[in-house]
């Protein structure tokens, strides 16, 4: 059902038919939950423009666009949200982690955009932990820090929020939504990260 164009591509991204759901003659939507329960990464439909069939679950062409695959696996993969804050610079941080164990390790906060003082507010264990958190970040757009906000260590820093706890929170909430949920973690001086202005 393959060309051999479409398996080279396939072993070069170490994929193998097996991973490839045939989806021709499904709709978009239908398509993309038939492989997900059949646990296939990349599904085979109707070609693009320039005339590839091997598309991510979401119908991106991976043959166009090959770092939609890396979206995807990492937009699928579960993991901890977290929320981390610095009473220092006033910033907020949400990212993702595939290391359950991450809110124990402060280290990884430590100097990241010129602050020395990250504390983590709150996690929590959540399937499609990347989506989330790019969804969340999403929603927050509009409190992006700027790197005169930032000021010293803006360079390695792209992704800090000028805004407050709850504020975060709340777009963190509404991105995952109705989705598993567990091991949350709400530390308790959370409020404190709420910088009234
Ligand atoms: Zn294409």
């Amino acid at each position: 059902m393959l060309t051999s164009k479409e398996n080279a591509f396939l072993r070069s991204q170490r994929l193998t038919p097996n991973d490839v759901y045939d989806g021709r003659g499904e709709s978009q939507l239908e398509r993309g939950e038939h492989a997900k329960a059949a646990g296939k990464s990349i599904v085979l439909a109707a070609a693009c423009m320039r005339g590839h069939r091997l598309r991510t679950l979401h119908g991106h062409c991976v043959q166009c666009d090959i770092s939609k695959l890396a979206d995807q696996k990492r937009f699928s993969t579960a993991g901890l949200v977290y929320i981390a804050g610095s009473l220092s610079k006033e910033l907020i941080r949400i990212g993702f982690s595939t290391d359950p164990d991450q809110r124990d390790s402060k280290l990884l906060f430590q100097s990241y955009g010129g602050a020395a003082d990250w504390a983590l507010l709150y996690s929590a264990n959540v399937d499609d932990a990347g989506r989330i958190e790019d969804m969340a970040r999403r929603r927050l757009k509009a409190f992006r820090a700027t790197a005169e906000e930032i000021g010293e260590g803006a360079e390695e820093a792209t992704d800090l929020l000028k805004t407050t706890f709850t504020r975060a929170h709340r777009a963190l909430a509404d991105a995952i939504g109705a989705g598993r949920c567990d091991k949350v973690f709400r530390a308790r001086n959370r409020a404190k990260y709420d910088f009234a202005k």
